[in-house]
């Protein structure tokens, strides 16, 4: 493999064959795909995090923060679906996560803890390495934060926050996912340093058990919230501002309904499928069958139906069925939503839709959050003793504040997706530069893909890409 530039590569970093920035879920498993495959290669991970395969979602060490599918759903192999539940069952046989036996549930339909899943992705990646190493394939993690990545005719140069730069053949952007731009009118520094972090047990059992604690958004990551508020002892009022003021459903296990989208092809446009979605939906209630049966077979297509659809159509879908589907179809793992259901019933926890307008400060040393509900003109300030804000993922680069995606757009390297969701590229991953050229050199998956499947960022998302992925780059020349 040639080198492509003159510059000072460190002796301890090196050069590689594929260079993967970001070692979360997403380059961990393309990492251990690409060395399943036959061949020898080179691959190097670039993560800051000590860790590889866990990125922000697997970090978390509080049980009661679950995936939001069961075992028989979560399966890193796209080749075995029932993988998990395999590894889980050899794992609670040698007496792992005890709990477990508590719910009195097939190993399949358990919600593992996240944390225990970031272990289960290391063994699968592990496993991966020891079978590469018979063709000596091998793979390194390089601790550090990419800032900078160019690209020539012979490959690609990484640089890293302290200097150190490394050679590739090829790259891949497998950077995740990163927080909202906090806060539309306040600097968004203010509203992080006021917020405490949704998964801090620690932080929160600080708090006086009594406090109001106000939370921004009412997706996913609130539910951690309130599950990490529970666990450090807080029995004060829980006031949620969203936009439409919607919570997530519960994920239950609906029995298998008939794929209607396969059978009818000519579903197209966010407004047919939703008239068939419905359709369906009461079709399968007026049987005494779950809603989600029906819902749930819309997935497999959703990236077909967004990827052929027009931008007008894909932004008829943002505005008007987004909420709706961000609730109806990223449900809540049982155990938590037992536990926001409760406290709503209690009165404990109450949910508004309004929307954040900015961070104030409060009377006596409060806090306090101005926010517009939904409907009125004015703007009302809501005091409180604690801010969580759980408002969700940047996906549009050109407002994320960090030095790589700055640098590539800045190189023209790389374009923003359709409705500025990620990065553009070519549906097996290639990323596109300014003028519009799929690159030979660089790639990317998961959520920065965002608006070429719009889903592109949940376990089997990632699982998939990785694979096809691995495959696309082993067949390119080193
Ligand atoms: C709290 C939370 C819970 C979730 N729960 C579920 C769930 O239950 N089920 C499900 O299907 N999905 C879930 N998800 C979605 C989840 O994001 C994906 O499953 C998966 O984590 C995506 O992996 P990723 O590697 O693409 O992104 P990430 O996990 O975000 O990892 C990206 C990694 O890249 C690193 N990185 C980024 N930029 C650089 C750089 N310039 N230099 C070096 N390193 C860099 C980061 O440090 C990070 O570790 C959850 C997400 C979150 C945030």
């Amino acid at each position: 493999m040639s080198e492509p530039h003159n510059a000072q590569v460190h002796p301890e970093t090196g050069s590689a064959d594929i260079l993967i920035v970001g070692g979360g879920l997403s380059g961990a498993l393309l990492a251990g795909q690409l060395l399943r495959l036959p061949g020898r290669r080179r691959v190097v991970v670039l993560e800051s995090r000590s860790e590889l395969g866990r990125g922000e979602a697997y970090s978390a060490v509080e049980l009661g923060h679950t995936l939001n599918g069961n075992a028989a759903r979560m399966s890193v192999d796209p080749d075995n679906a029932d993988d998990l539940t395999q590894w889980l069952t050899r794992y609670l046989a040698d007496g792992g996560w005890p709990e477990a036996h508590e719910q009195g549930v097939p190993i399949s339909e358990l919600f593992p803890p996240r944390g225990l899943f970031g272990l289960y992705a290391q063994q699968w990646l592990a496993q991966a390495e020891a079978l590469g190493a018979r063709e000596g394939s091998t793979v390194r993690h390089v601790r550090g934060e990419v800032v900078d990545l160019e690209i020539d005719a012979d490959g690609t140069l990484l640089t890293l926050a302290d200097g150190r730069q490394l050679r590739g053949a090829y790259g891949v952007l497998a950077t995740g996912m990163f927080p909202a731009a906090r806060t539309p009118q306040t600097e968004s520094s203010g509203l992080n340093a006021a917020a405490l972090d949704p998964w801090d047990v620690q932080a929160m059992a600080r708090l006086d058990p009594q406090a109001r604690v106000l939370i921004i958004g009412s997706g996913l990551t609130m539910v951690d919230a309130v599950v990490s508020l529970e666990q450090a002892g807080h029995r004060g009022p829980i006031e949620v501002f969203s936009r439409h003021g919607l919570l997530p459903h519960v994920r239950r296990q609906p029995p298998v309904w008939e794929d209607f989208l396969a059978r009818d092809p000519g579903i197209r446009s966010p407004r047919q499928l939703l008239r068939e979605l419905r359709r369906q939906c009461r079709a399968a209630i007026a049987q005494g069958i779950d809603w989600q049966a029906p819902l749930d077979t819309v997935r497999a297509h959703i990236g077909r139906l967004w990827s052929q659809a027009s931008d007008r159509q894909r932004r008829q879908f943002v505005r008007h069925v987004r909420p709706w589907w961000e609730s109806h179809h990223h449900r809540s793992p049982p155990l938590s939503a037992e536990l926001v259901a409760r406290l709503h019933e209690q009165g404990r926890l109450r949910i508004h839709a309004a929307s954040f307008q900015g961070l104030e400060p409060g009377a006596g040393g409060r806090l306090a959050i101005r926010i517009r509900r939904r409907g009125e003109s004015h703007t009302t300030q809501v005091p409180g003793d604690a801010l969580i804000n759980s408002s969700g993922i940047e996906y549009d680069w050109r407002r994320v504040a960090r030095a790589l995606p700055r640098q590539l757009l800045a190189r023209g390297l790389i374009q923003p997706g359709p409705l500025a969701l990620g990065i553009a590229a070519d549906p097996g991953g290639a990323v596109l530069d300014a003028q519009g050229q799929v690159s030979s050199r660089l790639f990317a998956m998961g959520p920065p893909l965002r608006g070429l499947w719009w889903e592109s960022t949940a376990v089997t998302d990632v699982a998939l890409q990785a694979k096809h992925l691995a495959a696309r780059l082993a067949a390119l020349p080193l």
